[in-house]
């Protein structure tokens, strides 16, 4: 039932019904237009789900991050304590080195395969490409 409806009905039963009658008729239309906010509320929350839901199937895990496949596309890599944490997808940032990530969400920073330990005890540096120690 519309709230229109419910008015049109509330101001003709004002006309011809009892006190009583009318407070229950209020009551009605309180529960109805809470019934209304509360619907509201809840199908902005499957909607969240579903978005939750809908990213989480497309990532997966790789040590120590996630990266999220579409397709043939892998997109990512993606932090993994803002993901389980948060259920947030937040895309990692190239850190000083190759193989070294960060998270500018959470702070977090991670070391992938690709990392290599530099060598600060060399004496010998190449400028020419600063992810080579
Ligand atoms: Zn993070």
């Amino acid at each position: 039932m519309a709230i229109d409806d419910i008015k049109a009905a509330w101001e003709l039963l004002k006309k011809t019904t009892s006190i009583e009658s009318q407070e229950i008729i209020m009551t009605l239309r309180e529960d109805h237009l809470s019934l209304r906010e509360e619907i509201l509320q809840l199908k902005e929350e499957n909607s969240k789900l579903r978005s939750e839901t809908e990213n989480a199937e497309n990532l997966f895990y790789e040590d120590p991050y996630y990266w999220k496949i579409e397709g043939d596309v892998k997109d990512g890599p993606f932090c993994q304590l803002c993901n389980d944490k948060q259920k947030k997808q937040i895309r990692l940032q190239t850190g000083y080195t190759k193989g070294n990530w960060k998270c500018h969400n959470c702070k977090s920073e991670y070391f992938d395969k690709d990392y290599i330990e530099p060598d600060f005890n060399s004496t010998t540096v190449d400028y020419s490409n600063p992810f080579k120690y």
